[in-house]
């Protein structure tokens, strides 16, 4: 007889969040099934909740004790690392255990169980395909589909019909013909069947390239941690040494996963990998069916696809032991999470890289200051620098046009004079120019159109932005002050708000190029599904002469007709209220200024702004790195914001303005109590003060910043406030997030 088991369970109760297990019985029917990584029914209070167990003994921790009601899926969900890791993103971003794992086997969670697939194969031998052309010769689609059936076995029809360029009717004649025959059975859904084949790519590296996959393959070989800072600019073949770097650790029986931004994950990106590492990648990114990724999932897990390629979620993955993590264009924003666990995939991936002894490399043109800074002589990082572009191309020419100029000589329009001339001459030779609209930047931002100043808080740096009371507002510590009529610096009357709008940019344009054909793409013009690629493609096909719009354009920044980029005003974004303005100024100025240029001629960048002077524009249009880190660093020190520091943003938000503001100011008071507590060195505190986007829908918001070089201290204020709250906001109708590390301080 053997004795009453019992187990450990991490439950999921909607609305609240015990961070803690719960001891549950195990029952007669059930011993010998339910064990580790299993999801389970169980009663929590009143309710019927899920739950995960997490661990099993013999000892009753409790006097009493419910029973589970059932398993809801055969075979465990996760593993022991697994659970670490979901651990590990509780603990350091403040959330629930349950939200972590929750988020960790995502995949896992949403399984489906596949249809049968019905999958077609070729009677036909190749050997016989001659002796059938001549046969087919007055039905050329048959034959084409057979010919792709040939070369790509195993598609299902659809699939065949749209690869062939056929209709399903042509396919199913072949079917009814016997010519091909159809298998239906369980297969893995394979979301790119069309990359199926495996072409051995033969690649020469440079000899810059060659140095930085010699320095990570040594790691590799070590089998110890080690992480990278690989430095290259645009065009000098990152990719590449990712490729070779992969295929080292492939060699040592581990596995690599690549990070890219979404919008990088192109087919392009996917093909490149399944060329070189054929079925033995599996891709992850959010346009895919839970079935597809699933699937993807599983062949990570049990081994059989050991390279992937994904977006931010990819680093959650249940790879078993991996060897090697990259990073590419490690400084997108986009790797960090915004809602619960709000992970950066850059810490996961270091995390995970320590904990399996990996190598991780980052790779960057604009590298953040964070990893920068660590790959400083003496730092964590190992820097590798790749100085050249593989082509030999030199980068473009830019140049800066300074708008007060401009006003001062009477033209208050949004274009130039230069800017319309170069546009002029591009018309009449013929060739392609796109207009790039910054609009990361904030339309209540004020500034002097004549000298460029924007007024910023005396207390944090920060720029000011404009109310609809008539002041001026610091969004980090909530300072005051009246809005001027009358420059304070130059004593200039034309003080103004920021905002162009993509329409009236391109209402200007016609009317001062007359005949120049303009396509416009923004948020309007992209509402419905691939009308992004149509617009591109119309352009690359010369249906337009210029192109119109914001940060979606960079896509298009590669085709080698584009000879001119102009930038319209590079400083909306510079005076964004977040101590990274700048740094994200430069990272978009260097990226247009990076790219353009690809095809035989030479590219031009023109970059209109208000502040010439300053050193992100000034960096960027010398494609300087390192003369925009040194300045960029010396400011955040004296500011000691990171990465001379952590930071941590409290958020409230709710339907009632006053409600959020009484409760912001409630957890102030109640985090200054904290602050007070805590040994340690020197806590910086301010608000609350309003978001910067201050209503989202129908929320108001409020935010606490609190930011500390001692990170132990801050962490211990942060636990002990979690303690108390229990992570949930003062008052019935409000909500309250933790940001660790935020990166959008919006
Ligand atoms: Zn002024
Ligand atoms: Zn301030």
């Amino acid at each position: 007889m053997n004795n009453q088991l019992y187990a450990d369970i991490l439950v999921e109760v909607p609305g609240m969040q015990p961070d803690r297990t719960y001891q549950y019985k195990v029952p007669r029917n059930l011993v010998g099934s339910v064990q580790f990584g299993n999801r389970v029914k169980v009663p929590f209070g009143k309710q019927k909740v899920t739950g995960f167990v997490v661990g099993l003994s013999e000892e009753k921790a409790v006097e009493k004790v419910k029973e589970i009601i059932n398993l809801v899926d055969n075979g465990r969900l996760f593993r022991e690392d697994q659970l670490e890791l979901a651990k590990w993103l509780a603990g350091y971003y403040f959330c629930s255990t349950v939200k972590a794992l929750q988020a960790v086997i995502a995949p896992a969670l949403k399984k489906t169980t596949p249809r049968p697939v019905a999958r077609l194969y070729s009677v036909v031998e190749p050997a016989q395909l001659p002796e059938l052309r001549r046969q087919m010769t007055r039905s050329p689609k048959r034959l084409a589909a057979l010919e792709t059936a040939l070369q790509h076995p195993g598609l299902n029809k659809r699939e065949l019909a749209s690869m062939a360029g056929v209709s399903l009717f042509v396919v199913n004649q072949l079917c009814a013909g016997g010519i091909l025959k159809v298998e239906t059975n369980l297969p893995v859904r394979d979301p790119y069947p069309q990359y199926r084949l495996t072409e051995q790519a033969q690649v020469s590296l440079t000899g810059e390239q060659s140095r930085a996959v010699q320095d990570v393959a040594d790691a590799i070989r070590k089998g110890r941690h080690r992480a990278f800072m690989l430095h290259g600019v645009t065009g000098s073949g990152k990719t590449e040494v990712y490729l070779h770097c992969i295929e080292q650790v492939l060699g040592t029986g581990r596995q690599a996963i690549t990070l890219v931004p979404e919008i990088s994950l192109t087919p392009q990106m996917v093909r490149l990998y399944k060329a070189r590492f054929g079925q033995h990648v599996a891709v992850l990114h959010s346009r895919m069916s839970d079935g597809e990724r699933y699937d993807e999932w599983t062949r990570i897990e049990n081994g059989s696809a050991p390279v992937v390629l994904g977006v931010r979620s990819a680093i959650l993955a249940p790879v078993p032991d991996p060897g090697l993590i990259i990073i590419d264009e490690e400084h997108e924003p986009s790797y960090k999470q915004e809602e619960a666990p709000r992970y950066h995939a850059r810490a996961v991936a270091l995390y995970r890289a320590r904990k399996s002894r990996g190598v991780l490399v980052l790779g960057s043109a604009t590298p953040s200051l964070e990893s920068y800074c660590r790959a400083l002589p003496g730092g964590e990082y190992k820097l590798i620098n790749m100085r050249h572009r593989i082509n030999g191309k030199s980068m473009p020419n830019v140049q800066l046009v300074d708008m007060r100029r401009e006003v001062q000589s009477g033209n208050s329009a949004i274009f130039s004079l230069v800017l319309l001339q170069k546009l002029r001459e591009k018309l009449h030779n013929k060739e392609q120019a796109i207009i790039f609209l910054n609009r990361r930047g904030f339309k209540t931002l004020v500034v002097c159109r004549e000298c460029g100043l924007v007024l910023k808080c005396p207390r944090c740096e920060i720029s000011l932005t404009y109310h609809t009371d008539g002041r001026l507002r610091c969004h980090y510590c909530n300072y005051r002050v009246q809005a001027p009529k009358i420059c304070p610096d130059c004593g200039g009357g034309q003080v103004g708000y920021f905002g162009t709008g993509t329409q009236r940019v391109e209402m200007e344009l016609s009317a001062a190029l007359p005949g120049g054909r303009i396509l416009r793409m923004d948020a309007d013009t992209t509402i419905r599904k691939g009308s992004h690629e149509q617009i591109l493609s119309a352009f690359s096909n010369g249906e337009a002469d210029i192109l119109v719009g914001t940060q979606m354009v960079a896509k298009g920044l590669d085709l080698p007709g584009v000879t001119l980029v102009g930038v319209i005003n590079a400083d909306s974004s510079l005076h964004m209220p977040d101590f990274r303005a700048g740094e994200r100024t430069f990272q978009l100025l260097a990226q247009v200024a990076g790219r353009t240029g690809r095809g035989d001629k030479p590219g031009e960048v023109l970059i209109q702004t208000h502040t010439p002077e300053h050193y992100a524009v000034q960096a960027a249009s010398r494609h300087n790195y390192s003369a925009f880190f040194q300045s960029e660093i010396a400011v955040r020190k004296e500011m000691g914001y990171p990465p001379f520091a952590k930071m941590v943003r409290v958020l409230l938000s709710g339907k009632d303005d006053a409600a959020v503001q009484q409760a912001a100011e409630k957890i102030r008071t109640q985090l200054d109590g904290f602050v007070e507590g805590a040994n340690g060195g020197k806590i910086m505190i301010v608000g609350p003060a309003p978001a910067p986007l201050p209503r989202l829908k129908e929320d108001y918001r409020w935010h606490i910043i609190l930011w500390s070089a001692d990170y132990r201290r801050l962490r211990l204020v942060m636990e002990r406030f979690q303690r108390a709250t229990g992570g949930a906001a003062p008052g019935k109708e409000l909500r309250m997030s933790i940001d660790v590390d935020p990166m959008y301080i919006m």
